[in-house]
């Protein structure tokens, strides 16, 4: 099982680094930095953290996102807003992540 934890900035895979015998979390593509998610590290070991939370924040730019013709599972609006994100191991698939246009409803699909 792998802890993936996601950018919420950008939504890229984030890597943890060690600085001043703490580990913290960065994002490789655009430098963000999460020292709160120290605990998360930690805890994730134990329990599996819900992933797709961070995506629930609304700093992601809809603007800029592409849309797609699909079936949103909750309100069945016919269309959303999607991106990729690449997983930790660079051989896998990547996964398509989707929101909704009209409730904001977030889910991913592998593909
Ligand atoms: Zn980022
Ligand atoms: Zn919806």
């Amino acid at each position: 099982m792998n802890e993936t934890i996601f950018c919420p900035k950008c939504g890229s895979v984030m890597i943890p680094k060690k600085s001043d015998k703490k580990t913290y979390l960065v994002c490789p593509s655009c430098g963000y930095t999460d020292k709160k998610n120290k605990a998360v590290l930690e805890e994730s070991k134990e329990s599996k953290k819900e992933e797709i939370s961070i995506i629930d924040e609304k700093e992601t730019a809809q603007a800029a996102l592409p849309k797609v013709e699909i079936e949103c599972p909750r309100c069945h609006n016919k269309e959303a807003y999607f991106w990729t994100v690449q997983t930790r191991a660079s051989d896998e698939a990547e996964t398509r992540f989707y929101r909704c246009t009209k409730c904001n409803h977030t889910w991913r699909e592998y593909s």
